[in-house]
């Protein structure tokens, strides 16, 4: 996401929600001075941001039932394997073909990697409208699976992607084994962004985290693995 596209996520969001004046300079790149202070939590490593002159991390938690915002501006539902098995039958299709060809869009795209590097992937991604065509990926559409309660009505199938947000995630090789990694993705379209000084409160989502970004990335690996979909880096 370029920073101008940022800044006009955050405008909108800030039409109904209070954003911390720090939070949202360090949002459009006008701090630099941030560490990266790692955490493991179970099999997850966490990549905090931690800003310097302020002495603070940033932390996160969620709005729900309050906030659906990353349902009203969604930008992209790349499905697994495990998802097209699941959301298709929750769709009421016979054949997970059928479901394939009626409700997902096959996208190729490229986005920056953890380490900056350009990655392109190759998904099977959920329409979020029932007319989505190729030319709408990455553009933010509200879900149509977003109902009048601002809950989701395929929960608890949805994707598992869903479950991420504001999260984004890798694999890397740590010693011949696969180790998850996790960071935020500062879209300017969540509100649950704070300043704090030490971890605490946030200690039960890195938890609860932990344990889908985890599974999330296995079953993104099997995709790819089972053909459903590709990354490569350049
Ligand atoms: S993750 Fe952020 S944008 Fe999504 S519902 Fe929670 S607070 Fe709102
Ligand atoms: S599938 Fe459900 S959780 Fe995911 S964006 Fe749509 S409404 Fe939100």
């Amino acid at each position: 996401m370029s920073q101008k596209e940022i800044e006009e996520s955050l405008d909108l969001l800030q039409k109904d929600w209070d954003v911390d004046p720090t939070l949202r300079n360090f949002m459009l790149g006008k701090i630099t001075d941030v560490s990266d202070r790692p955490i493991k939590v179970k099999d997850v490593v966490f990549h905090v941001p931690y800003l310097n002159s302020e002495k603070k991390f940033i932390l996160w938690k969620c709005f729900w039932p309050d906030c659906h915002n990353c349902c009203d501006r969604q930008g992209r539902l790349p499905l697994t394997s495990d998802d097209l098995i699941t959301i298709g039958k929750g769709l009421k299709y016979q054949k997970p073909s059928e479901f394939i060809k009626n409700e997902t869009l096959t996208v190729t795209y490229s986005e920056p990697g953890p380490s900056g590097q350009m990655t392109t992937m190759t998904t099977i991604n959920l329409k979020r409208k029932t007319d989505e065509t190729e030319a709408d990926d990455g553009t933010h559409i509200s879900c149509r699976f977003l109902n009048d309660e601002g809950g989701c009505s395929m929960h608890p199938d949805r994707p598992g992607v869903c479950y991420l947000y504001p999260f984004s995630s890798w694999l890397e090789n740590e010693k011949g084994k696969p180790r998850v990694h996790a960071t935020y993705q500062f879209t300017g379209d969540c509100p649950g962004f704070y300043l704090a000084e030490d971890l605490e409160p946030m200690k039960e989502e890195f938890k609860e985290y932990s344990k889908i970004i985890y599974d999330y990335n296995m079953a993104s690996n099997r995709t790819n693995r089972e053909g459903f979909g590709s990354v490569s880096f350049s």
